[in-house]
């Protein structure tokens, strides 16, 4: 018996795209999931998706890589996803949800940012 790097033994599996089979912790899953949702909730402010295109409007290009949104390739095909939604200041970091804490990003620098670490 494995258990997990929490000591839970409550596995399950689930199948990726090519057929390789992976295990996860479903005790730590939950546990995560659980956390994220908090951190979101308990997050001051809100915006709408209406204000957020407003602001948008401001930017020609992304503030961080300094490209034209038209030039950024697409996310796998998808434009949905080219331009994202940032927090200036992290939620983490205390960082609110309300619209001037937001600011248009392409998914490229947002998703660099995710895993630099300052
Ligand atoms: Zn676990
Ligand atoms: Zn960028």
């Amino acid at each position: 018996m494995t258990l997990c790097g929490k000591g839970h033994d409550n596995w399950s599996t689930w199948t990726s795209t090519d057929g390789t089979v992976h295990k996860y912790c479903k005790i730590c899953r939950r546990e995560r999931a659980r956390k994220y949702s908090e951190r979101k909730k308990n997050a001051k402010g809100s915006h709408t998706e209406k204000e957020f295109l407003e602001k948008l409007r401001q930017y020609e290009r992304c503030p961080s890589c300094n490209r034209k949104w038209e030039d950024i390739p697409n996310s796998k095909g998808n434009a949905r996803y080219k331009i994202t939604e940032d927090h200036i200041i992290p939620l983490l970091k205390g960082g609110t949800n309300d619209i001037d804490n937001i600011q248009p990003l392409c998914y490229q620098c947002n998703f660099q940012k995710g895993y630099s670490v300052k």
